[in-house]
């Protein structure tokens, strides 16, 4: 057994640190052990074994919490490939690899139970604790334990033994004797989030049926019904068709009666198949049939009672039409060919998957996915943070039953490692995931698929600020796997790729069943203002066809990609307006919780009614966010039942789900919001898509502000007309010569993504340049500008040929969150000459002894505000 080992921990070091191996200890590479660094335990990711003493004594593994690798060598060839590219620290990639945060700190609680409770209340009566021979101490200290227990839910297990002095054989003592009983928090899952589901086992079903001549007839025509209703044709009323509407329990009188199924059971196995074989059972208590029928059919091994996430019910959501409902077009059976022969080539093949608004990529997805499945391999499928509603996730569910693993924001620390755990073991080979759904552990990987790759939610903001996107593509080549990118609005980067036959493009030029894209309307805001001498932030013309859209019973969705009432409070004595304390942001108004709030670093603050800078009164609220969208609209049509999607009215996924409902069953005439309205949802009421703000980003200094336009006016135009009305879009603008409007006005991808690859070109941005951002940050002013002013010099003398340096300058958030934030950006045609420069800057900052954590290196950056 080698001696020592090296192991990345997660601290912002770009190094690994030497440990010894205690003897009897085995320790793996790929395995995660418990170390101490500093005056802390830590856990991290064994990278080397090997018998080098290093320089100083080494200290000593305290465990070994793994036997087998939790990363394998993939796995560990990708975190050192992101390490690497992004410059970020091993162990800090490793961490967010691994969804093991609730392993790492593992709780373990103790609770009294009814045993316990009268142990101490018998104690309590005789005045001596039971009737133990063993030394009296450690009777009072077991009963110190049962009184501290008595008091509270349940008490973590530190906590416990410093205030009792138990000892771990003492606890163990006492759950022998079923006193106590102990709970590791980390493996148990949240009890509250589950729900019982009824699941329906359709072959033991069959066979039960097949093997019962006893019901004659009656169950033949049952057994045909049951497939009918797993085709989807629905399950029909169970009336005592069949033999002349006698009932099968007294058909078969004379004949042992386990072998049949009543009324009440069949009725049960209908609405179980009807609804894709699983219900919850708190749904099936509402059909009029006893509770005792279902625990028989358990008994029977017909049912089966299983414990599911509550987020992936099936039953709350109506169910959705079958994405394999459409025959596939042409160009949807090419790209599943495409896919097919990558999978069985079995070498890395790139594919970017091109579909408009409403042309089935979803289909080509699941299609692939299933395939791969079938023959015993694995699959991922990347989606952005707002894709996975519930709704999608019961979908998904439908398709691929328990083989999907779903990975998502919401999913507590004990649930992911759970997840993650039966990816591990090979229990779910198709995993549907956000951005850190890339490195599920899964095995025989032969297909990738990053939905609306061009989504900045890919984007890790936080160290390693790796892009999934990329990450999946580097993970499928290191696989020889499949990956492919679907967009309506591929990213110039991936598009440019696909161009240069770096990945195979397939377009999906048409909706399905060949529905028309919506007409666009560029409104001119300029002249409206001269027409009617006022601000208004509903045009004439949009409001009129809002008018006639809800005569005719459609529905509208409006576009303001700003939440809150008033974006801006302005001074009119003084011409200040109202910003954070902590960053450099104007507060917005939020008048139904009437604060002001900072959209960046969540600050709040009174509603002001004097000048903070100058006491005037004259105060102004001004601009129009969602909040006030809202109103405005209410007020112009008090009839209409309007709904709102944006920050402040979602909290979590089920508002979001809730919302889209509404939309869908009817409920609603109206759906405002931001770009939350703009993405994926198939809603097929919508003829009319109202842009009211969404090309305020036009302004901004950034270079990626007219794709992310044109991105977002096309994604929410892809809205409207997805149903059998044709849609039609009215973009109000002050920008009506702007290309990006003016491409995404005539659904023009190819022209817009000519025009601005030129731009990109002229300026030496991405795609033709990589570039990196270098934000140096302090909460003193002073150290911000020293630090960035030092590396600056240190830029300037450096020789570094093919590379341009930019800055410092302030960034254009000069403070943010209480810092004070200077950059650089670096563009280069040569990835690996950037990166070295970066490397030696970071050097050269640790010989100056800027911390580490104060300089931010963002290769690829998304946002350069
Ligand atoms: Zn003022
Ligand atoms: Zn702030």
């Amino acid at each position: 057994m080698p001696l020592f080992c090296d192991v990345a921990l997660p601290v912002p070091l770009d190094m690994a640190f030497t440990y010894a191996i205690p003897a009897g200890m085995e320790s793996v590479i790929g395995g995660r052990v418990l170390v101490p660094f500093r005056q802390q335990r830590m856990s991290g990711i064994v990278v080397e074994l090997h018998d080098r003493p290093p320089k100083v004594a080494a200290k000593r593994v305290i465990e070994t919490l793994d036997a087998s690798p939790v990363l394998d060598n993939q796995l560990l060839k990708l975190g050192r490939w992101i390490a690497d590219y992004y410059l970020a620290p091993l162990g800090e990639v490793f961490r967010t690899m691994l969804p093991l945060g609730a392993e790492f700190k593992r709780t373990i609680t103790y609770r009294i139970t009814e045993q316990g409770h009268m142990a101490l209340h018998l104690a309590g009566m005789s005045g001596s604790p039971g009737r133990s021979r063993r030394p009296h101490d450690e009777q009072l200290v077991e009963f110190r334990v049962l009184d501290q227990l008595a008091e509270r839910e349940s008490m973590r297990e530190e906590s416990l033994r410093s205030a009792t002095k138990a000892t771990r054989a003492l606890l163990a003592g006492m759950l022998r004797k079923k006193w106590i009983v102990r709970e590791d928090v980390s493996a148990a899952r949240d009890a509250a989030r589950t729900i019982k589901v009824a699941v329906l086992l359709k072959a033991e079903v069959e066979t039960w049926l097949a093997a019962s001549p006893e019901e004659g007839q009656a169950s033949s025509l049952h057994s045909a019904e049951l497939r009918s209703a797993w085709t989807g044709e629905g399950a029909r009323p169970h009336t005592g068709t069949g033999s002349a509407g006698v009932p099968p329990a007294v058909a078969g009188t004379s004949r042992p009666r386990t072998r049949k199924l009543n009324l009440n059971q069949r009725a049960l196995i209908d609405t179980l198949a009807a609804a894709g074989g699983r219900v919850p059972v708190d749904a099936l208590r509402e059909l009029e049939i006893p509770r005792t029928t279902l625990s028989t059919l358990v008994k029977r091994g017909l049912v089966q009672l299983i414990d599911e996430p509550q987020d992936f019910t099936v039953s709350k959501f109506k169910p959705r039409p079958s994405p394999f409902e459409f025959e596939f077009s042409a160009p949807q059976k090419e790209a599943l060919t495409k896919i097919r022969d990558g999978v069985q080539s079995k070498k890395f093949t790139g594919m970017l998957l091109h579909g408009v608004t409403g042309s089935g990529k979803t289909a080509v997805y699941l299609a692939g996915m299933r395939e791969v499945l079938e023959q015993g391999r694995s699959a991922v499928l990347l989606v952005p943070e707002i894709g996975l509603t519930p709704a999608v996730a019961a979908d998904l569910h439908q398709v691929f039953g328990d083989e999907v693993a779903i990975l998502h924001s919401g999913l507590t620390d004990a649930e992911r490692a759970e997840q993650w755990h039966r990816i591990k073991r090979g229990e779910a080979r198709v995993v549907v995931g956000t951005r850190s759904a890339v490195f599920a552990p899964v095995s025989d990987l032969a297909l990738v698929i990053v939905d609306e790759e061009q989504d900045s939610s890919y984007k890790q903001e936080e160290t390693p600020r790796y892009h999934a996107r990329d990450v999946a593509v580097m993970r499928a080549k290191m696989a020889a796997a499949v990956v492919v990118l679907g967009s309506a609005t591929p990213s110039l980067e991936s598009y440019y790729n696909a161009k240069k036959n770096k990945y195979t493009l397939v377009e999906l030029p048409d909706r399905v069943e060949l529905r028309p894209l919506p007409e666009v309307e560029i409104l001119d805001m300029r002249q409206e203002f001269q027409e009617i001498g006022h601000e208004q932030v509903i045009s004439r013309k949009l409001a009129e066809e809002i008018r006639e859209r809800l005569e005719k019973k459609e529905q509208v969705m409006v576009l303001l990609n700003r939440r809150g009432y008033s974006p801006v409070v302005l001074c009119r004595t003084c011409g200040k307006s109202l910003e954070c304390q902590n960053c450099a942001i104007a507060l917005t108004h939020h008048k139904r919780e009437h604060k002001m709030e900072c959209h960046y670093c969540g600050f709040l603050a009174p509603v002001p009614k004097k000048c903070a800078h100058c006491g005037s009164e004259y105060v102004y609220f001004i601009g129009t966010g969602s909040e006030k969208l809202e109103e405005l609209l209410h007020g112009m049509f008090p009839q209409a039942r309007i709904g709102r999607l944006d920050r402040d009215t979602v909290r979590g996924r089920e508002d979001f789900e809730r919302v889209l409902n509404a939309l869908n069953e009817g409920e609603l005439d109206m759906l405002v919001g931001t770009q939350m309205i703009a993405k994926g949802h198939d809603v097929h009421g919508v003829t009319l898509v109202g842009v009211v703000g969404a090309d305020h980003a036009l302004s901004l200094p950034d270079f990626r502000a007219a794709e992310r336009t044109f991105q977002l006016l096309t994604q929410v135009a892809g809205r409207a007309g997805r149903g059998n009305s044709p849609g039609k879009v009215i973009l109000q603008t002050y920008f009506p010569d702007h290309y990006a409007v003016q491409f995404a006005a005539r659904h023009d991808f190819q022209g817009f993504y000519d025009k601005e690859l030129q731009f990109r070109s002229w300026m030496h941005y991405p795609p033709y340049s990589a570039i990196a951002n270098v934000l140096i940050r302090s909460e003193k002013l002073d150290h911000a500008l020293t630090w960035s002013g030092d590396l600056g010099r240190w830029f300037e003398k450096t020789r570094h040929e093919g590379i341009r340096v930019l800055g410092p300058a302030a960034a254009p958030i000069v403070r943010l969150k209480r810092d004070y934030r200077y950059h650089f950006i670096l563009k280069s045609q040569s990835r690996e000459k950037m990166n070295n420069l970066l490397r030696a800057m970071l050097a050269e900052a640790a010989s100056r002894k800027i911390p580490r954590t104060q300089i931010i290196v963002d290769v690829d950056a998304v946002w350069l505000m």
